[in-house]
């Protein structure tokens, strides 16, 4: 058996928006991001995005600001989990959009 070296496993996976269709569609709860706790807003620094990292769908941009793409974005809430600073909000789908921050 030959000896594998774990350290140096890395994920060749290179998922992209719209792997698993447009999952948009499965959406019950909408994030929305509070952009006066966002990070990389306050700071106008390239810092932290958690919630770019850890979106399994590879909904939201590594920007600033960052943002969602609903097309794909299926309600998860992980982004929400991630974010340290609180900063995005799971809201119910019907919430229009007019009343988000
Ligand atoms: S995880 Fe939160 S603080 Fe970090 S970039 Fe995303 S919204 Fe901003
Ligand atoms: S809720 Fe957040 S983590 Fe989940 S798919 Fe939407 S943007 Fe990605």
């Amino acid at each position: 058996m030959t000896d594998r070296n774990f350290c140096e496993m890395i994920s060749r996976g290179a998922p992209g928006p719209g792997d698993g269709g447009k999952t948009g569609s499965w959406r019950v709860l909408r994030p929305v991001i509070n952009l006066e706790a966002c990070i990389p807003v306050k700071t106008n620094k390239m810092a932290c995005f958690n919630c770019w990292l850890y979106c399994p769908d590879c909904s939201v941009s590594k920007t600033i600001p960052p943002v969602i793409d609903f097309e794909y974005c299926k309600g998860c809430g992980i982004c929400a989990e991630e974010c340290p600073a609180g900063a995005i909000t799971m809201v119910d789908e019907a919430t229009p959009i007019e009343e988000e921050k």
